[in-house]
């Protein structure tokens, strides 16, 4: 008797950047709708720490860097569950039922545990150890309240020496000293193109000329002109910036992929632990069930195959340097004199770290709920996840706007 054997399918690659914009085209709509919900496009951040790295003797002056932050009254009325809990996307206690405890006193953001040497408490250190990046604390004194909404991200005139210094120091993070020997596994649809470094840096360059590409997507797809005034899309800004280097596009798709594998392992954590609660149970329950259909049906058809990633002797060793690199990366964001641009870097390297720190540094059991933290602290804080989804937006744009911007260029060349 014959016997069927199930197809294999293999996993979907970066590389496949028509699957990518076919998902998309369905992916986009969804997560657009999602950030304009209150529980995503209000955020609690410090736009004036200083920069840890040099002197700053640079203020962008540009209307279009200044962000319209939120006055008191303005959060009472539209985002009061912020001040009331700034902890609504912490894990929900687990059920005694599942193994859970009641969280061991203190507060969530806090923790109270046992002090260690060097006054942190002993938990605290460990989260420190994981996160990828230096985060926003929404529950500070410091910090003012922003619409994300009311502050898109687009061209600012944020240029020259500043902004070119602050890139340089992001690429230099890149520089890893020392390749790991036996790390060339090749992952489909990772462009590999400096031989002598592992998949793992490879991949922290990619994602990092990703974002870069991503931000200077945006920045051509509503461009000023200075000399009408006018806000219009500039395709041979795209060209130049982007579309000329294949491997730009390429590692927007890579980020884009590595953020849908992120939407795809928490669908778990979203679905049972993630508890949005703004006042408005109506509009909570579609954000809800938006947050379902993402993570479950549509992010796995184009999330980044990891499973080979960060698997071989060195794995802690290179986790601990591309971590460390990438917390490295999220503090130069301090140093972004255009608060515009901050405001969206701060918030769009969180979203990637959030990731990268679901991707590599989560269980599926930790996921699940199944492990519960010492101290109850939240397995992602509530900034995580919005610069999560907010970050996945900005990506589906990208990738939207990448596919018109090539399609306006193909129309303009064949008129040509
Ligand atoms: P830059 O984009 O500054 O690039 C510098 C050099 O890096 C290039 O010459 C090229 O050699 C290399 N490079 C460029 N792109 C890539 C890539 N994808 N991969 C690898 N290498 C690359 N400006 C705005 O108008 N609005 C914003 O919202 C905004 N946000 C920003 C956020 C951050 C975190 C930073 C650092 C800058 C931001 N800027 C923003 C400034 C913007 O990114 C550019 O720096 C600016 O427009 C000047 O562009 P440029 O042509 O000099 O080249």
């Amino acid at each position: 008797p014959s016997v069927r054997v199930a197809a294999r399918r293999s996993p979907p690659s970066p590389a496949d950047h028509a699957l990518g914009n076919a998902v998309n085209a369905e992916i986009y709509p969804l997560v657009n709708q999602l950030v304009k919900s209150p529980f995503f496009r209000y955020v609690k951040v410090d736009l004036h720490k200083p920069c840890p790295f040099w002197k700053e003797n640079f203020k962008c002056m540009n209307q279009d860097c200044v962000v319209q932050v939120m006055d008191e009254g303005k959060v009472r009325i539209e985002a009061p569950f912020m001040y009331q809990d700034v902890n609504l996307g912490d894990v929900k206690p687990m059920p005694a039922a599942l193994g859970g405890s009641a969280p061991s006193g203190g507060s969530a953001l806090g923790g109270s545990g046992p002090a260690a040497p060097g006054g942190l408490n002993f938990f605290s250190q460990c989260q420190f150890a994981k996160d990828f990046c230096v985060l926003e604390d929404e529950s500070s004194a410091n910090g003012e309240y922003v619409d994300l909404q009311e502050n898109p991200e687009r061209f600012t005139g944020y240029s020259g020496a500043p902004a070119n210094n602050v890139w340089k120091a992001i690429y230099q993070e890149n520089c890893f000293n020392s390749p790991v020997a036996g790390g060339h596994h090749g992952a489909p649809g990772l462009a590999l193109d400096a031989p002598d470094l592992c998949e793992e840096k490879q991949v922290f360059h990619q994602i990092i000329s990703g974002l870069h590409a991503s931000i200077s997507v945006h920045i051509c797809a509503e461009y000023l002109n200075k000399t009408t005034g006018q806000w219009q899309r500039h395709p041979q800004c795209y060209q130049a910036r982007v579309g000329n280097f294949p491997d730009r596009v390429h590692n927007v798709y890579v980020v884009y992929s590595l953020l849908l594998r992120a939407m795809a392992k928490l669908e778990p954590y979203l679905a049972h632990q993630l508890d949005i609660c703004t006042g408005k149970p109506k509009d909570d329950a579609a954000v809800q069930t938006a947050l379902a259909h993402l993570a479950g049906d549509l992010a796995p058809r184009y999330a980044l195959d990891a499973s080979r990633l960060f698997q071989g002797p060195h794995r802690t060793a290179l986790m601990d340097e591309v971590r460390s690199r990438f917390r490295n990366v999220s503090r130069i964001m301090d140093c972004v004199s255009c608060q515009k641009c901050r405001l969206w870097g701060k918030t769009q390297v969180t979203g990637i770290g959030t990731a990268l720190k679901v991707v590599f540094g989560l269980s599926d059991e930790m996921i699940q709920g199944n492990v519960s933290s010492p101290t109850g602290k939240p397995l992602l804080s509530r900034f995580e996840i919005v610069a999560l989804v907010n970050t996945l937006n900005r990506f589906a744009e990208s990738v939207r706007d990448i596919v018109a911007f090539e399609e306006e260029l193909a129309r303009d060349e064949a008129l040509k």
